[in-house]
């Protein structure tokens, strides 16, 4: 039996894969089991911001396993302590809980908004979330996703998320009611296709938060961590949230994820919340040694440019094709398609050695490693361009 049918015999089928197995990966590549290369530009779903098997995480993963993996959440260690004052002086929020997932992290913002609203609220717990959003796959979080596919899912789902609808202050209004706590947004949102929220709204969610005595819980989960050319997205707003979430990019590839919040919204007691890899030094290790690459000001600035040099490049191949706009920021980028075609351009990519992302089938998102170079996105758009010069030239 080779080695796929092994693959579909012993893993759950969640998702449909191509049959490609990997067993290597270094910057903007992967290999797979056939010895054939690919151009990485999903990396994880924007997890691998510094590449595949960087080695700073490497080496920090490394020397933190010979040191210390995890003494239990019980006790300190010293790691998660080092990254957690780095993330709270590079975002100006005040303490941080270690999660493993950004699913997880997301749970742990939303308990964070109702034990809030437990203690001063009294007794709000419903959140404001929106349409065609998308928070995880644990049941709160799918609950307080906005995205079609999960509604029939599940039932019955975790209740007080209400949704409003983007760059829509009216549809907020709307849903604010004597139970309201918080409202929870994605300043992009990343899985419905890049649908970026605007800065004005966002601004304007913020005055209104503070205006009612709401939370406002970002989750920057994949927009956070240098992604859009800011340390987080926030930064390009001039705002800051009560609560905010991080993840994908926070452990470079290794699963680590994050909830911070100022100090008037931090209000877990002992019991709470907790978990038995939460915080463990080694994921933590790997976090710092992301946070040490990616923070610096010309680490960041590189990531604007190179986006810039992105965005220009898919628009102009999507006017050669006559394609829809170029949506996001920075290195978290999508090109509309003038017809539901995202699938079919994937697959055939990926013959051509190319691994790209449609989030919807009228969109391809780009979120290549935040090291990619200038000659890598190049090749990218060749591929794309004579994959799209194939199809539109087929029957
Ligand atoms: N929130 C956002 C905005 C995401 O993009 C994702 C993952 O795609 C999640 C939450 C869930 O993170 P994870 O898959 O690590 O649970």
């Amino acid at each position: 039996m080779n080695i796929h049918a092994y693959a579909t015999r012993a893993l759950m089928e969640v998702t449909s894969r191509p049959p490609a197995v990997f067993v290597k990966g270094e910057g903007s590549w992967l290999w797979d089991h056939d010895g054939r290369r690919y151009l990485d530009f999903v990396q994880g779903w924007a997890v691998n911001c510094l590449g595949h098997s960087p080695p700073a995480v490497a080496d920090a993963i490394s020397r933190q396993a010979r040191e210390l993996i995890t003494p239990s959440p019980a006790y300190y260690n010293g790691t998660s302590i080092e990254l957690a004052v780095r993330l709270t002086e590079l975002s100006g929020l005040d303490q941080v809980f270690f999660t493993n997932s950004g699913a997880e992290a997301n749970e742990g913002a939303i308990k964070l908004a109702r034990k809030y609203g437990a203690l001063h609220r009294d007794g709000a717990y419903e959140i404001i979330t929106f349409a065609e959003s998308f928070h995880g796959r644990t049941l709160a979080t799918m609950s307080a996703s906005g995205k079609k596919a999960f509604e029939p899912l599940f039932e019955p789902k975790v209740p007080g998320f209400p949704k409003a609808r983007l760059n829509d202050m009216a549809s907020v209004r709307r849903c604010v009611g004597p139970r309201t706590v918080a409202v929870m947004l994605e300043p992009i949102q990343g899985e419905a296709g890049v649908l970026p929220a605007t800065d004005q709204f966002l601004r304007d969610l913020r005055s209104f938060t503070d205006e009612h005595g709401l939370l406002l819980i970002l989750d920057e989960i994949q927009t956070g961590i240098g992604r859009t050319g800011k340390m987080f997205h926030f930064h390009h707003v001039g705002i800051r949230p009560d609560i905010l979430t991080l993840g994908k990019g926070l452990g470079g590839g290794a699963p680590l994820a994050a909830v911070l919040a100022t100090t008037a919204a931090s209000c877990f007691a002992h019991g709470d919340q907790g978990g038995t890899f939460n915080g463990n030094a080694l994921m933590c290790a790997a976090g710092l040694a992301v946070v040490g690459e990616v923070s610096p000001q010309g680490f960041l600035d590189g990531v604007t440019r190179k986006g810039e040099l992105l965005a220009a490049a898919l628009a102009e191949l999507g006017n050669r094709h006559r394609l829809g706009e170029v949506r996001g920021r920075g290195l978290l980028l999508a090109l509309a398609l003038d017809k539901p075609v995202a699938p079919g351009i994937v697959a055939k990519a990926f013959e051509a050695g190319l691994l790209l992302n449609a989030p919807r089938p009228d969109a391809l998102r780009f979120m290549p490693s935040l090291t990619v170079s200038e000659g890598e996105i190049t090749q990218m758009i060749g591929i794309v361009d004579e994959v799209l010069s194939a199809i539109n030239a087929g029957p």
